[in-house]
């Protein structure tokens, strides 16, 4: 468990340095054995050592010596509901985070949103961080996906495991700071539903040596 600790602690840290996150903003986790590691709430990653990840049952029964994440909860239910989640990763990058406070959902202005599992990423509608509506709003927004934007919020991606999440965290950040490019030249021009079905399918085998 501590190996995975760190690991959740490395990519914590990574994300901030990769420009998607600032402080101790957005939060980190891993599925382990019937339940999670997830980042500790409100400590900047600097200061924390793989003694502070915390551990949460799929029940939400934290265990460890600090308290977990306020966003446990999404946590908790994207493991219980996906079961192709290995690791997430929420941050409120800062592209991600200007197109979610104009509630946008970002349509197939490039063939790389096939990536994220369909024709579109969505924006989750805004509730209260922490609280189960805003959960049950995730879940819904990322339903055949694998990333949401969070009204008023940030982002959630995740990946089959830390490595793979905070790559396509990344790849999303670029993706929306993309967008919001497109948008200052007018009504962006889109990619017709059959194509977005083609690269859908070709991203299946995509990354698959075997
Ligand atoms: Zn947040």
């Amino acid at each position: 468990m501590s190996a995975l600790a760190a690991e959740v602690l490395a990519t914590a840290r990574a994300m901030n340095a990769a420009g998607i996150n600032r402080g101790a903003a957005g939060n980190v986790s891993a599925r382990c054995e019937d339940g999670f590691l997830i980042t500790p709430t409100g400590m900047p990653y600097d200061a924390c050592t793989a003694a502070d990840i915390v551990k949460v049952s799929l029940a939400g029964a934290p265990q460890g010596r600090r308290k977990p994440s306020s966003e446990w909860r999404f946590h908790r239910d994207i493991y219980a509901a996906r079961q192709d989640a290995g690791a997430i990763i929420h941050a409120h990058a800062p592209f991600a985070t200007a197109l979610a406070c104009q509630q946008l959902e970002i349509p197939p202005f490039h063939y790389m949103i096939a990536r994220f599992g369909g024709e579109n990423v969505r924006c989750a509608a805004y509730a209260t961080f922490g609280t189960q509506e805003l959960s049950d709003a995730i879940l819904a927004a990322m339903d055949g996906r694998r990333a949401c934007l969070m009204a008023h919020h940030g982002m959630v991606v995740f990946g089959a495991d830390l490595a793979e999440a905070l790559a396509l965290a990344v790849e999303f950040e670029a993706l929306c700071e993309q967008y919001w490019r497109v948008l200052q030249l007018g009504a962006p021009k889109l990619l017709p539903a059959d194509e977005m079905a083609r690269v859908i399918e070709k991203f299946k085998s995509y990354g698959k040596q075997s």
